[in-house]
């Protein structure tokens, strides 16, 4: 075995170091260290790089789980505010994102009480909330007109589909009041911008009338 080279040996090392070589390979090197001092010098250089003192080693250890602690809580935090940002961008999308209801004769009927107000009654099922102006001064044709906007709309959360979740028995059509109306000389129903129409002036009257739908007139 004495013909075995330096070199083999010293690359053997850092695994005999380490303890991680098999029973031949160390009597192989045993045999070699007690025989070679260069080899010798070598393994004791890297035993002593390689050697740590049983404090340190904790110290180490600490350090590594203080460090994971703070991983793992950055991970759970990043989560659970991922978890409720997502919750609530699904909740205000559900409950506030609201969309028009679109008119038909069957789902709205306008009718006009004895004491003279304007009332609308919606046989849908889907009802969330009502959008509707004062009565505004307008003129259409030439004419000055005080006429009313009014438009519904429903949400996810008011869908047919969503009210077996609700205990609403409710018999008959949603009544909905319009401002005023006792003065008013005609009702449009369809999707408005008030800002848009009355300080922004993106649209005319004329233009926001047609895509309207005249429900009731005196
Ligand atoms: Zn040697």
């Amino acid at each position: 075995m004495k013909d075995i080279k330096c070199t083999v040996i010293q690359d053997l090392l850092p695994l005999y170091v380490d303890e991680v070589v098999s029973d031949d390979t160390k009597l192989l090197v045993n045999e070699h260290l007690l025989t070679c001092e260069n080899c010798r010098d070598e393994y004791e250089k890297m035993k002593g790089t390689l050697y740590v003192p049983i404090e340190n080693k904790a110290t180490l250890f600490s350090q590594l789980k203080k460090q994971w602690n703070r991983k793992k809580w950055l991970l759970i935090f990043g989560s659970v505010l991922t978890t409720t940002l997502i919750g609530f961008a699904l909740f205000s999308f559900i409950f506030y994102y609201a969309k028009p209801i679109p008119y038909t004769a069957e789902l709205f009927k306008l009718e006009e009480t004895a004491d003279g107000k304007l009332v609308l009654n919606y046989f849908g099922e889907s009802h969330a909330g009502t959008h509707s102006t004062h009565p505004l001064e307008v003129e259409i044709d030439g004419e000055v007109k005080k006429i009313s906007l009014i438009y519904c709309v429903k949400t996810i959360a008011h869908s047919p589909t969503s009210n077996f979740l609700r205990e609403d028995k409710r018999i008959g059509p949603e009544r909905l009041e319009l401002i005023d109306s006792e003065t008013v000389d005609a009702v449009y129903y369809g999707d408005f911008d008030l800002d848009k129409v009355t300080k922004e002036k993106e649209q005319t009257w004329e233009e926001l009338l047609q895509q309207m739908t005249l429900i009731w007139e005196r």
